[in-house]
């Protein structure tokens, strides 16, 4: 078995921002490949693992979805050497100075976020926030060398290392969503040797931080029967109030509403139960925020369940999240893939 850990340490140590996802797939695809029959990537650069069912044909297959992609930023100007920036998926500008990146310019280079004193800012931006248009990466070389080693368009990637916090706690950018593709990895692992019926396809889309386009395309390509999407959502702490946070340690959450088909949320929650996997229900009014939104209407629309691991500090460069409940979502969704039989679909009614 792989140990969880280590590995995942080294999946937030690799650059992968929304559609640059190559270093963080190949990685993935390395991990993957001894545990699968073939794996193989989608035109969109998601990676696509299958590990073949024994049931009957024509076979039922379910699609485990994990996005791979990071947020980050890219370089849109240069001034004097300094470069300027803008945002890859969703990034908070108050988090940003000071940070450590690499830029993937003709070499990558060690840069700093850093914020202009006050008095060289625009004058509406003197107070508060320093909004991202005025923050800028020093990469301490001279203008020509910038100029020669950075282009309009280059990506601008977290480079803190991952820090071990405690017994079970793990901290870095990206563990949104690559805690989630260790899960699935820990998912395929408990499957060998076992018997399960179902074609099992792995998933690690590419661009959901942005588009959702990895999950929407894999989905048709594929066509499954039943989609899982594993993601992260907001852990509390303190001040967070508890009816939106979830707590980190205490197992996964199951996602419930018009975004979750509700007879695959009762057969987790049921597994769940049964398995005295702790968990918690995670109410979402109007969708999941996930690449469920794109499984549950691609072709003619694909049942989907989310489950997602609690993380603190989301979409910031220190992401912080509990190992256990890593093993615990990967060991649901494992016991879920293994329960899968070929009566399971006419179970997936609209009557609850
Ligand atoms: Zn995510």
């Amino acid at each position: 078995m792989t140990d969880l850990l280590p590995f995942l340490k080294s999946l937030i140590s690799l650059p992968g921002i929304s559609g640059y996802e190559t270093p963080i797939r190949e990685q993935i695809q390395a991990a993957w490949q001894p545990l699968v029959d073939e794996v193989s990537v989608s035109r969109l650069g998601s990676l696509h693992a299958l590990k073949r069912g024994s049931g009957p044909e024509p076979r039922r297959s379910l699609l485990i979805a994990t996005h791979m992609d990071a947020i980050g930023l890219m370089v849109t100007g240069i001034s004097d050497g300094f470069l300027r920036l803008t945002e890859i998926g969703g990034l908070d500008p108050r988090v940003l100075p000071g940070q450590i990146v690499t830029v993937h310019g003709r070499r990558d280079l060690p840069g700093l976020v850093v914020q202009p004193p006050a008095h060289l800012l625009p004058p509406d931006n003197r107070s508060g926030t320093v909004q991202l248009e005025n923050l800028l990466v020093d990469t301490g070389l001279e203008p020509g060398e910038v100029a020669r080693l950075v282009r309009v368009g280059d990506l601008v990637s977290f480079a803190q290392p991952p820090l071990e916090m405690g017994a079970d706690i793990l901290a870095g950018h990206s563990l949104d969503n690559r805690a989630s593709v260790a899960a699935l990895t820990a998912s395929l692992e408990e499957l060998q040797g076992r018997r399960v019926q179902w074609d099992i396809w792995a998933i690690a889309t590419a661009q959901e931080e942005v588009t959702l386009g990895g999950a929407y395309t894999s989905a048709f390509q594929i066509r499954p029967d039943v989609a899982v999407v594993m993601d992260v959502t907001w852990a509390s702490s303190p001040g967070s109030p508890n009816h939106k946070t979830h707590p980190m340690g205490k197992g996964p959450t199951l996602g419930y509403g018009p975004n979750i088909h509700p007879a695959l949320y009762k057969t987790f929650k049921d597994l769940a139960e049964k398995l005295e996997i702790p968990h918690r229900v995670e109410a979402m009014a109007l969708h999941s925020g996930s690449d469920a939104i794109a499984t549950q209407v691609t072709a003619e629309g694909i049942p989907s369940m989310v489950l997602y691991i609690p993380l603190r500090y989301m979409h910031t460069p220190v992401e912080v999240i509990s190992m256990k409940d890593i093993h615990r979502a990967g060991r649901l969704v494992a016991e879920f893939a293994a329960s899968l039989d070929e009566h399971f679909l006419d179970q997936l009614t609209w009557k609850d």
